[in-house]
């Protein structure tokens, strides 16, 4: 299996050019663009988070566990929860990943099991979508693609790492197929993990009609006000 440096700076260099198409073709923020370059280049390392390999998984698990909470902050907004609340939940949050699913991946996970599959990127960028609760739908859409897509680079990675040229043309090694896959071969991880895709599923949806509901309030409001500006005001005048 390719090592990690070699998958990080595959998801790099993916998430640099989906980051600059997004700045010269799409015509995005550059803010926005890097960030989702950076977020690109970080999945490239998350289906290793299965790999018990010491240090890897600890910095992956604490770079997470410092970045979910900052993402959230949008969130917390929409909730409208006091500043103690925010650092309270925060501070939660952090102990909950570094320590909780540290302790989860450390004795749950096989590597190579259902961390690594097609279902799993999905959960990532479904994931992503619902932590970063930008008001810009698009935006989202875009930030959860670059997760998804620096997954994908991580488990064709592992797959080519698996074909070996030998002296009689290609040989796949024993780890084939084991990668790109969308499901393995223990029944409740299987099930875990499509119950996931299906849960998040909804709840993104659901939370897309709900911003989607607010963002046009918003504007009714916006409109709104701007008419009441612009009635003639006659006692207003001398
Ligand atoms: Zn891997």
């Amino acid at each position: 299996m390719p090592g990690f440096p070699v998958h990080i700076s595959a998801s790099s260099v993916l998430g640099a050019g989906y980051g600059a198409a997004a700045y010269f073709v799409g015509d995005l923020p550059p803010v926005t663009c890097v960030m989702a370059a950076g977020l690109c280049s970080v999945a490239g390392m998350m289906p290793d988070l299965d790999s018990d390999s010491g240090v890897p998984l600890k910095e992956s698990v604490a770079f997470t566990a410092a970045v979910v909470p900052v993402m959230l902050l949008q969130r917390f907004q929409q909730f409208s929860l006091p500043l103690e609340a925010v650092i309270l939940v925060g501070a939660g949050l952090y102990l909950a990943i570094r320590f909780g699913l540290a302790y989860l991946l450390e004795t749950y996970s096989v590597h190579r099991g259902m961390f690594h599959s097609v279902p799993a990127a999905l959960i990532a960028g479904q994931l992503t979508f619902l932590a970063f609760g930008s008001q810009d739908p698009l935006h989202r859409y875009f930030m959860a693609s670059a997760v998804v897509l620096g997954f994908l680079s991580h488990l064709v990675l592992d797959e080519i790492w698996s074909v070996r040229l030998g002296l009689f043309g290609p040989k796949v090694k024993k780890s084939f197929g084991t990668a790109v896959k969308f499901y393995g071969p223990t029944a409740w991880a299987n099930m875990l993990t499509y119950l996931l895709v299906l849960g998040l599923g909804a709840a993104a949806a659901s939370d897309a009609a709900w911003t989607e509901k607010v963002a046009a309030v918003r504007q009714q409001m916006e409109q709104a006000s701007r008419q009441i500006y612009t009635v003639p005001q006659p006692w207003l005048r001398r």
